[in-house]
């Protein structure tokens, strides 16, 4: 038998959540096993997000989205999202 996802998921849910008397012990338990589920990952399975914002409109921007070079930040340090980027360029 393959043991898949599906089924370890089924025999947590069974085991670890409804064998426990109280959602707090069940709650526990999660919170150990994803520990330790994450401790087998080749890399880092979360990355933490970091964000700017834009200094003409202010929505923020995921740091993950913008390009390496620098693009999008003005001579002056200002960082412009996409959209106010293309506004500024077309004064
Ligand atoms: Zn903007």
């Amino acid at each position: 038998m393959a043991y898949t996802v599906d089924y370890l998921t089924e025999l947590i849910h069974y085991h670890l959540v409804l064998g426990e008397a109280d959602d707090e012990s069940a709650d526990r338990n999660l919170s150990l096993l994803a520990g330790e589920i994450q401790n087998l990952a080749t890399r880092p399975l979360w990355q933490e997000a970091t964000w700017v914002f834009c200094d003409r409109c202010g929505c923020s921007v995921d740091t993950e989205l913008i390009h390496p070079d620098g693009h999008h930040y003005s001579d002056d340090g200002d960082f412009y999202c996409v959209d106010c980027w293309r506004a500024e360029e077309l004064r």
